[in-house]
């Protein structure tokens, strides 16, 4: 399968539809899940191009990996979470339906479940919650 330059997160990188964004370096991007599972779940890209888990460098992969450490840290204590779940779906069998890699991150609560997936969030509520995570990573 080939990587499609005109997947929703690879217009996100390019500034062409909007985001909220988290947190950037050279070679990532970490901004909100519009359709959050939990307060605070975001999404962290590399921002060069490929699909998922079986396509992606060791090199994006450790970028993605350095980033989601220091975003989960920022979300467990921005929320007070006791722990946080780490999320990658890889191809439509694998569950994946935005075809540029991507990491979940999910800040969770002891006896909290996860939301059921593609409910809309309030964008006022996702707006604060990027920027409380961001203001975690200082
Ligand atoms: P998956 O490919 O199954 O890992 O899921 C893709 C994720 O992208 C879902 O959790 C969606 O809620 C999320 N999503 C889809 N469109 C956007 C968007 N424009 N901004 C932020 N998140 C999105």
């Amino acid at each position: 399968m080939s990587y499609d330059p005109d997947n929703i997160f690879a217009k996100i990188l390019r500034g062409e539809i909007p985001s909220f964004k988290v947190y950037e370096d050279d070679e990532t991007y970490c901004f909100m899940d519009i359709m959050p599972r939990s307060d605070g779940h975001c999404l962290v890209i590399p921002k060069t191009p490929c699909r998922n888990i079986l396509d992606a460098s060791e090199a994006q992969l450790a970028a993605c990996m350095a980033t989601v450490k220091k975003v989960a840290n920022a979300a467990k204590t921005a929320f007070g979470a006791d722990g946080i779940t780490l999320q990658q779906f890889s191809e439509t069998a694998g569950g994946q339906e935005v075809f540029h890699l991507h990491f979940h991150v999910h800040p969770r609560h002891e006896g909290v479940s996860l939301r059921a997936p593609g409910v809309m969030g309030d964008m006022e509520q996702i707006k604060a919650h990027a920027e409380a995570i961001s203001a975690a990573i200082g």
